[in-house]
């Protein structure tokens, strides 16, 4: 089994619709999205998948300098945005296997089903 390990990165503005009972003040993050989608055989160029082809598809679907509450009918957390990319690459790549979405340098979150 292999797996191909691709990250994209955007910067977006969001506030939690509550948090500790109050909306969140607006702020930004530098978000990496990471997407992990396996595969079992190679193709007839010895790949998985064609990287740059997977790498335009996230850049098409991420939202990079974006308000996402104004982007998004959901609440922008970590946990959903993770799960919204989850099912719109799954569309696209049927082996996806997980995305992780990370906030920060050192918080992140994994969706998978
Ligand atoms: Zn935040």
């Amino acid at each position: 089994m292999y797996k191909l390990i691709v990250k994209v990165e955007f910067s977006a503005a969001h506030f939690l619709r509550s948090y500790k009972g109050k909306p969140e003040e607006i702020h930004g993050h530098n978000y990496v999205l990471e997407v992990h989608i396996k595969s079992e055989n190679l193709n007839d160029e010895e790949i998985t998948y064609d990287f740059l082809e997977v790498k335009e598809f996230l850049k098409s679907l991420i939202p990079d300098r974006k308000f996402l509450n104004e982007l998004y009918n959901f609440n922008p957390t970590c946990e959903n945005l993770a799960r919204y990319f989850y099912k719109e690459i799954k569309k696209k790549y049927p082996n996806l296997e997980k995305v992780v979405v990370w906030e920060t340098k050192n918080f992140a979150i994994e969706y998978w089903e």
